[in-house]
Formats: structure tokens, C-alpha cells, sequence
């Protein structure tokens, strides 16, 4: 099982863990939770899909911090981390050279 990380989201320290899915609903890839600052991720999913999890949950963090009802609203986050993900994979920023 791959070792847990720290992201920072809206200045806050929130801990990424990779989990086998007993814990959550039957077929679902993440959850976040802002109880304890926490994204789980399921363990073993390729890549790219597991870059649109991580997004979804990163947005379900941001819309929950800041009060937004948008966090309720699964079709409208899954489109945003969808989209988000092939926006970020299909540009280069540079933000990877000097
Ligand atoms: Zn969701």
C-alpha cells in the first residue's frame, strides 16, 4: 500500500491516504472528509484515473472549507475534476523548468 502524503489546500495541511475500498461505498474510488483533513484513495488505480479522483476529492475539500453547497453535487464536481485533469495533462505550463 503506497505511503500517505501531505497536500496543502487552501493553506490547510490535508493528509492523502491510499486505502483498499472496504470502507467506503460499494464502487467508490474517494472520499474526502474535512472532519480530520483527510482525501482516502483507492489503492491500485491506474494513473490517470486516480489524477480525476484525486481532483474530484480536492474539490469536494475546497467547496466544503469554504461553504460552497456545491459539494453536494457529484455530476457538477466529476465534471470539473474530469475536465480539470485533461486541462492540466494536455498543456505544458513550464512549471517543471527553470
Ligand atoms: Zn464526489
Amino acid at each position: 500500500m503506497r505511503a500517505s502524503k501531505i497536500l496543502r489546500i487552501c493553506g490547510v495541511d490535508v493528509t492523502v491516504k491510499y486505502s483498499d475500498p472496504g470502507d467506503w461505498a460499494p464502487g467508490g474510488q474517494g472520499r474526502a472528509n474535512t472532519a480530520d483533513f483527510s482525501i482516502t484513495i483507492k489503492d491500485g488505480l491506474p494513473k490517470d484515473c486516480e489524477a480525476t479522483v484525486l481532483l474530484h476529492e480536492v474539490i469536494h475539500t475546497i467547496c466544503s472549507m469554504n461553504g460552497l453547497s456545491f459539494d453536494r453535487q457529484e455530476t457538477e464536481v466529476s465534471v470539473l475534476a474530469t475536465s480539470l485533469t485533461a486541462f492540466l495533462r494536455d498543456n505544458d505550463f513550464g512549471f517543471d523548468s527553470d
